[in-house]
């Protein structure tokens, strides 16, 4: 048996980039970021008033002082002229400070009677002015590989990027083998179930920035399964999932081999999830997961995630971990690193009782996977652990 981090190793050496394109702002968000994005402009363009108010020279803004208001500077519409001693333009925020200026009196803070102001006796000290270049300068980078999000998309757009070179979707062909299984929302005979990893790891792939696509459940014939894996042309990666120990009606290594599959067979010391195939086929990396539902879940968090990061550019990291104290004490562990689906709360983190690697109902309800190495000794409650969170 290989560790985790050794079958991360191999899969890293059969994952393939899957190259870039550029792509409008507006589709960037959950992409990866393959160059560099640089700012051709300051932000803001022009020293401007962070509040509504009046622009005076800051030297002359004494509590009682009055001044002349000699016009308006408002977003979008600058004031053309200087300010002068003795005088204000009144301002609004996100607009240009005129020529002269060097401070924002508030308008909380003044009495306007006419065309005159007077400035009250206590005087807010800020000079209410976001400086030229204050958020960032021409040259500012948003720095690739990284996947983008919200914030970042409306950093690009303020930098003036309306198109951006990112990552490739890697897409993603899913394989359900089973003669027991059927689709949810069809009728299943009695001895049938329903396939349920196939769409939770849809769903982890969508939320990976990858481009899934669910195809037909392939029987336990090799003819079946032939024919599916026929419909996966065109795939970056091909994930199977069942059929892939060595039981009488696990079909995909034999199958795949007759393929040409350069196969690599990796039983790994981890639970849920031992069996693990792994090589290419006509151009894809093909990746053979265990059937059992917590199985094929936990593996997609541990194993496919950071392949789709390796093949986006992000590198070869295992996936991340954190640190959180027990909120129980938890029994000594055996030889294989155990993956325990668990809660964390304000009080800690504890796992369930049952962990049985079919249970998915308690996975829903987990939001963490606690990790116990090899051989980890009984640990009490308070003692800090490692796990994995598990996003909503
Ligand atoms: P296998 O590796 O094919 O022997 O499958 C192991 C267990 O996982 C069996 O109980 C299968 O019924 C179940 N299983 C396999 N594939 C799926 C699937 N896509 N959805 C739900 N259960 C599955
Ligand atoms: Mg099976």
């Amino acid at each position: 048996m290989i560790s985790v981090s050794q079958a991360l190793e191999q899969l890293f050496s059969l994952a393939n980039p899957v190259g870039t394109e550029t792509v409008p702002l507006i589709e960037a968000s959950g992409r990866v970021l393959a160059q560099d994005a640089v700012s051709q402009r300051d932000q803001p363009p022009f020293a401007a008033s962070a509040m509504d108010g009046y622009a005076v020279i800051g030297s002359d803004a004494s509590p009682g002082a009055q001044f002349k208001v000699i016009g308006e500077s408002a977003a979008g519409h600058r004031f053309q002229g200087a300010v002068l001693p003795g005088q204000a333009v009144r301002i609004f925020t996100g607009a240009p400070l005129p020529e002269g200026a060097t401070r924002v009196v508030i308008q909380e803070d003044v009495t306007r009677d006419g065309a005159m102001i007077t400035l009250g006796a206590a005087l807010d000290r800020g000079d209410h002015i976001r400086p030229a270049g204050g958020d960032f300068r021409a040259g500012a980078t948003v720095t690739a590989p990284r996947r983008l999000g919200p914030q970042d998309v409306a950093l690009l757009a303020a930098m003036n990027i309306a198109r951006v070179t990112v990552a490739k979707r890697p897409k993603v062909a899913l394989i359900s083998t089973g003669d027991e299984l059927v689709m949810p929302g069809e009728t299943p005979g009695p001895d049938q179930i329903i396939a349920s990893n196939t769409f939770g790891l849809h769903a982890l792939l969508n939320a990976l920035g990858a481009e899934p696509r669910l195809l037909p459940i392939a029987r336990d014939t090799r003819s079946s399964l032939g024919l599916v894996l026929d419909l996966a042309e065109g795939a970056d990666l091909i994930v199977t999932i069942g059929g892939a120990s060595v039981g009488d009606h696990d079909l995909v290594a034999s199958v795949a081999a007759d393929r040409g599959m350069e196969r690599a067979f990796y039983k790994v010391a981890m639970r849920p999830g031992k069996p693990l195939m792994a090589g290419r086929l006509d151009g894809a990396m093909m990746l053979g997961l265990p059937g059992n539902p917590v199985s094929a879940m936990v593996c997609g968090h541990v194993f496919l995630a950071p392949i789709i990061r390796a093949m986006t550019g992000q590198g070869h990291a295992a996936a991340p971990r954190k640190i959180a104290t027990l909120a129980a004490a938890v029994p000594a562990n055996g030889p294989r690193e155990h993956y325990m689906r668990a809660t964390l709360t304000d009080e800690g983190i504890a796992p369930f009782d049952r962990q049985d690697s079919s249970l998915l109902s308690l996975l829903s309800r987990a939001n963490a996977l606690l990790i116990r190495p090899s051989q980890d000794p009984p640990r009490a409650t308070g003692d800090p652990v490692e796990y994995i969170a598990l996003e909503s």
